[in-house]
């Protein structure tokens, strides 16, 4: 049992840079959380304090029920496997994957066996005699994997594993560490500013901005429902859409914005802010696009074709809306062409509402 909790925690380096500002998080045990946010946000200061190489300045942080806030590394019982892979060269693979064990002074038998099962899991067996120097990148990084989980530890801490791997390798060793952590029952941290990355192997992500947690949900709820334009503009290729526009009503008919001289439909609730300026989130998979001579019905936007870019299995177009700019998913069919004038339809279950000042959501719709 591995659940891991954050209390209250705060680390300040140089008596004034607050990397981590009063955390609270709750890992369950076997759960793969994903810290994900900008360079500088907290992430790895927050995988430090977990595997006990920083202290908090305040808060606790708790392993299995056990406050290990003041024990060292070594009682903690996690591993740990970081960007720069520091396997040795001059060690065989196998020595490698077994050095933590041989510090620990397990027999050699046993080493043998657990090594031979880590290197399986991470498909190394090939290797085990080879030097660590006359591997390529991948491979390296799954020796690397391999030390970690030899050591059976109840927590498993990564930190930007991937991020030395050239795109294609990246992709295929996403896939299969995924497989593997979720054979080993550990409970995963795993630090990465890859959107992408996160989305694909997170049970939930935790999306950091300045030291702090903005956000904590799994993929899809954080993809759907972003609790801020922050967290909006972060996950996603492209980011979320944020158009400007105002609450408006006529009469008794339903509450509408209006962006560029059109309108959408708004949430009841927003009758409180009539008037006022409301920042509408829309991701580009959720707005259809039809040529401007198309219309139909009255709920949209008129835009004009800036860019078409097509991208093998889509085409992504960069329109105009009044001055803002939007950008539309359509298929690789879609009769657009640049300057072409469009009729947008954003999916109205699927429009986001946030506050244009602090960014943070004001009203959710039922989608
Ligand atoms: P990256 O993705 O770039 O690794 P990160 O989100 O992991 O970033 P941290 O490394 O946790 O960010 O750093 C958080 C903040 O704390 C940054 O402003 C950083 O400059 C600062 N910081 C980290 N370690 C130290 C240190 N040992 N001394 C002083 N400041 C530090």
């Amino acid at each position: 049992m591995a659940e891991i909790q954050l209390r209250g925690v705060t680390k300040i380096f140089d008596k004034s840079v607050r990397a981590v500002d009063d955390v609270n998080l709750t890992i369950e045990d076997q759960e793969f959380m994903v810290l994900l946010g900008p360079s500088g946000c907290g992430k790895t200061t927050i995988m430090r304090m977990i595997a006990g190489l920083e202290y908090p300045e305040a808060g606790r942080v708790v392993i299995g029920n056990r406050d290990v806030t003041d024990l060292p590394p070594r009682k903690r019982d996690i591993a740990m496997v970081f960007q720069s892979y520091a396997v040795f060269p001059h060690l065989k693979v196998f020595d490698n994957i077994g050095f933590g064990l041989k510090m620990q002074k397990a027999s050699k038998a046993e080493i043998r066996q657990r090594v031979e099962e880590a290197a399986g899991l991470v498909e190394l067996t090939p290797y085990l005699d080879r030097y660590s120097a006359q591997l390529s990148g991948g491979q390296r990084q799954r020796v690397a994997v391999a030390r970690a989980i030899v050591m059976r530890p109840s927590v498993l801490l990564m930190d930007e594993p991937l991020s030395n791997l050239d795109a294609l390798l990246r992709l295929n060793f996403r896939a299969e560490l995924k497989r593997l952590v979720a054979e080993l029952n550990t409970t995963t941290i795993y630090v990465t500013h890859d959107q992408v990355e996160a989305m694909s192997l997170g049970d939930r992500i935790a999306v950091m901005r300045q030291g702090r947690i903005i956000q904590c949900g799994t993929p899809m709820e954080v993809y759907e429902h972003p609790a801020t334009e922050f967290v909006g503009g972060f996950l996603g290729s492209p980011p979320m859409n944020f158009l400007r526009g105002t609450l408006a009503r006529e009469g008794a008919d339903p509450v509408h914005v209006t962006i560029g001289g059109h309108h959408l439909p708004a949430p009841p609730a927003l009758a409180s802010r009539l008037n006022q300026e409301v920042l509408v989130g829309i991701r580009a998979e959720n707005i259809e696009a039809a040529p401007a001579a198309e219309r139909s019905g009255d709920a949209g936007l008129v835009a004009r074709t800036v860019v078409v870019e097509p991208l093998g299995s889509h085409v992504l177009v960069t329109a105009r809306v009044g001055d803002q700019l939007v950008k539309v998913m359509a298929g690789i069919d879609a009769p657009i062409r640049a300057e072409d004038d469009l009729w947008l339809q954003p999916a109205a279950p699927k429009l986001r509402w946030f506050d244009p000042a602090s960014g943070q959501e004001i009203a959710r719709a039922s989608g």
